[in-house]
C-alpha cells in the first residue's frame, strides 16, 4: 500500500552526515528555524503497557505506538486499559500519523478502542506490524473496513514525510518480527525512539539489530533518545535466540513421548523456532489456543514461516499418531484457567488431556503475579504423570528486551545529549537513567517523565519538562472506552464484598402487587438466618411499596425508595451493604 500523500525519498538523497546535526542548508541568509517541539508521553511510563507518545510541533501532531496495558489493579472484572487521549482529540485534525514500531499488543491493542476518535489518521508500520493492526481491529464489525485505507507499509529503507516530521526507520531485534524503531527529525530537533529491542549478535530468522544506520543517526547528531526500559534493572545481555533454539531442541529432542510447549502466542520468533525444531525431528506439529492459530496463520500469510504440508494436524487427531512423533504448541504458559495449557492439564481439551510420559516446557517467563496459577497447573501436569521443564533456569526462554548492556550500547551508538526512558514503571526508568550516566549522558540531561508531562525544547536550548497534566489510563470494559467510572468500580467492589439482592414486583395496572414480592440473594453472605431475613425484606418491601403507592410516587421514585430503605434495614440486621436491585414488573 502506498500513500500518496507520502513522499518517499532515497535515502541516497539525504545528507550523509554530521551538518550540525539538521538537515543541510544553504549559508546565506536565512533564518533559522523556529519553534520547540514537544515530546507527550501519554503512557508506558508509569508501567509496561499502553505505549503512545505524541509528537507536537508547530501545527503538526505525530503518535508513536497506540498500545494496551492489562490490568494489575484489583478492579472488578476489568481487563484491560488504555492511553488517555483528551490531550489529543481537540486537536485530531492535527494529527499527521501513527507509526507503530512493532505489533504487540502493548503498541497496538488500543487500535480499536481509540483509532476513531483520533479521526483515522494514516497509519505506519512494517508488513507484519499492519497485518497485526489489522487482526486487531478486526475484532470490532465494521472498524477493519474504515482503517484499511489509511494503513500504509513501510520498509526500513523509506523515509516518510509527515507534515513537518521526518521519519526514518532502523531494525532492531526483539521477540516478533519485522521491529522498527525510529529516527523523527523536525527543523529543530532529531529524536531517536527505540521501540521494544534488544541486539541478539545470532538471531533466528531475522537480520541482526541495525546498527550502522543506528550510527548514523548518531552522528547526525540526536537531541533527544527514547528507549525501552524494560530490564534496565538486569545486569548483563540476555541469552541470544539461537541459544535458546539449541536449549530447545535438545530438550524436545531428549524426550521419548510426546511434548508440549507452552508458550506466548506473541512470541512469533519461537513459534518459528519450534516449527524448525518439529520439522527436524520429525514430529507433526498440533496447535492448541485460539490466538496461537491467529497468529501462526498471519506469520505464514507475509512469508515469515514456511510450514512444509502434512507438518500439521488437529488436536483432535493428536492420539492417533505415535507420541514420540508428536509436537503440541499451546498457549497458556501464564496458568491462565481459560487457556489451553490448563485446560488440557485439568480436563479434556478437544479430545486430548495431558498424560503419563509427556513432557510439558514451558517456555515463557512467568509474569509477577501469575506465579500461584502457574504452580497450580504445573502441579496438576505432575499429577497426571507427566514432567514439566520450566525454562528460566534452563536458558529455554529469553527476553527479548535488552539488559544494561544492550542498554549501553544504544546509548553509546545514538550519543544523545538528552535522554528519556521509556517503556517501563517509574523506578525501572531511574536505573535505565542511571545507566545512561554511566555511558556519559550529562544527569542533568536525564528526563523521568510521567504521563501528561510535556518535555518542550530544541537543539539549541535543549529540553526540559515544561508542564504535566492530568493522564489517567482509561479503562475498558467490553467494547466501551472510559464508560466505567468509579461509581461502577465502587458497585463492583461493594457487590464483591457484600454480594446483591434482587427484589422483583409483579403487579397489575391498578398498580396492585400481584404476588408477594420475590428476594432473591447472589453472593450476599448473611446466611444464618437467611430465611427469617428474607421473609422480613419481603414484608417489609410490602410495606413500603403500599406506602409509596399512597403517596403517588412514580416507578423510578418507588424502586429508590425501595432500594434505600432495604439497603438500611439490612445494614441494620447484618452491618453489611449489599447491591439492592429492584424490579417492577407490571402485568
Ligand atoms: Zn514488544
Ligand atoms: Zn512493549
Amino acid at each position: 500500500m502506498e500513500n500518496l500523500e507520502t513522499k518517499k525519498e532515497v535515502p541516497a538523497q539525504e545528507p550523509k552526515l554530521n551538518f550540525g546535526g539538521l538537515e543541510k542548508r544553504p549559508t546565506h541568509k536565512r533564518t533559522a528555524p523556529q519553534g520547540d517541539l514537544k515530546i507527550i508521553p501519554l503512557g508506558g511510563v508509569e508501567e509496561i503497557g499502553i505505549n503512545c507518545t505524541a509528537y507536537e510541533y508547530n501545527n503538526d501532531i505525530l503518535i508513536v505506538d497506540l498500545g494496551l496495558g492489562f490490568s494489575e489493579f484489583d478492579y472488578y472484572g476489568i481487563d484491560a486499559v488504555v492511553p488517555d487521549i483528551k490531550y489529543l482529540v481537540p486537536k485530531r485534525k492535527r494529527i499527521k500519523g501513527i507509526f507503530v514500531t512493532h505489533g504487540h499488543l502493548d503498541h497496538i491493542g488500543a487500535f480499536p478502542y481509540l483509532i476513531e476518535e483520533l479521526g483515522f489518521p494514516p497509519v505506519y508500520g512494517s508488513k507484519f506490524t499492519i497485518e497485526m493492526i489489522k487482526q486487531r481491529v478486526d475484532e470490532i464489525p465494521g472498524l477493519l473496513q474504515r482503517l484499511l485505507p489509511k494503513l500504509h507499509v513501510v520498509e526500513e529503507k523509506d523515509v516518510v514525510k509527515l507534515g513537518s516530521f521526518k521519519l526514518e526507520f532502523f531494525h532492531v531485534n526483539h521477540s516478533i518480527p519485522q521491529c522498527l524503531g525510529v529516527c523523527i527529525q523536525t527543523p529543530t530537533a532529531r529524536v531517536v525512539q527505540t521501540g521494544d529491542f534488544k541486539f541478539d549478535n545470532t538471531p533466528i530468522n531475522e537480520p541482526v539489530a541495525n546498527f550502522g544506520k543506528i550510527v548514523e543517526f548518531g552522528n547526525r547528531g540526536v537531541d533527544v533518545l527514547l528507549a525501552d526500559s524494560t530490564n534496565s534493572l538486569k545486569k548483563g545481555y540476555p541469552v541470544s535466540e539461537s541459544d535458546v533454539a539449541k536449549n530447545l531442541e535438545d530438550a524436545i529432542d531428549r524426550a521419548e513421548g510426546r511434548v508440549i510447549v507452552g508458550t506466548f502466542s506473541g512470541l512469533v520468533g519461537r513459534l518459528y523456532q519450534l516449527i524448525q525444531i518439529a520439522v527436524k525431528q520429525k514430529r507433526k506439529v498440533a496447535i492448541a489456543g485460539f490466538s496461537m492459530n491467529k497468529t501462526l496463520t498471519l506469520a505464514q500469510e507475509i512469508g515469515y514461516i514456511k510450514i512444509p504440508p502434512g507438518l500439521l494436524i488437529q488436536m483432535k487427531d493428536v492420539m492417533r499418531y505415535d507420541p514420540s512423533q508428536v509436537l503440541i504448541l499451546t498457549t497458556g504458559a501464564q496458568g491462565e484457567p481459560d487457556a489451553a495449557l490448563s485446560k488440557m492439564s485439568s480436563e479434556d481439551y478437544k479430545g486430548y488431556q495431558i498424560q503419563k510420559g509427556d513432557k510439558v516446557i514451558i517456555s515463557a517467563k512467568t509474569i509477577p503475579g501469575n506465579d500461584r496459577a502457574v504452580q497450580l497447573m504445573v502441579d496438576n501436569i505432575t499429577r497426571r504423570g507427566a514432567t514439566v521443564a520450566q525454562l528460566d533456569d534452563l536458558d529455554l526462554f529469553t527476553s527479548g528486551h535488552g539488559y544494561q548492556e544492550d542498554q549501553k550500547i544504544m546509548l553509546n551508538l545514538v550519543k544523545p545529549k538528552f535522554f528519556m526512558p521509556v517503556h517501563g514503571y517509574q523506578y525501572f526508568l531511574r536505573a535505565h537513567g542511571e545507566t545512561a550516566v554511566k555511558v556519559g549522558v550529562k544527569r542533568e540531561n536525564l528526563i523521568i517523565a510521567q504521563r501528561g508531562c510535556v518535555i518542550e525544547g530544541n537543539r539549541f536550548k535543549g529540553f526540559k519538562i515544561t508542564r504535566k497534566f492530568p493522564c489517567e489510563p482509561l479503562i475498558v470494559s467490553g467494547s466501551g472506552v472510559g464508560d466505567i467510572g468509579t461509581v461502577v468500580l465502587k458497585e463492583r467492589e461493594q457487590m464483591a464484598n457484600y454480594g446483591m439482592i434482587i427484589i422483583s414486583l409483579m403487579a397489575d395496572k391498578d398498580r396492585k402487587l400481584t404476588r408477594s414480592p420475590f428476594v432473591l440473594t447472589r453472593g450476599f453472605v448473611y446466611v444464618k438466618k437467611n430465611q427469617e431475613l428474607i421473609q422480613y425484606i419481603s414484608d417489609s418491601v410490602e410495606k413500603i411499596y403500599a406506602g409509596a403507592i399512597k403517596d403517588g410516587l412514580d416507578n423510578n421514585a418507588i424502586k429508590d425508595a425501595l432500594s434505600n430503605e432495604i439497603g438500611r434495614l439490612v445494614f441494620k440486621e447484618t452491618e453489611r451493604e449489599p447491591i439492592i436491585m429492584t424490579i417492577l414488573n407490571y402485568v
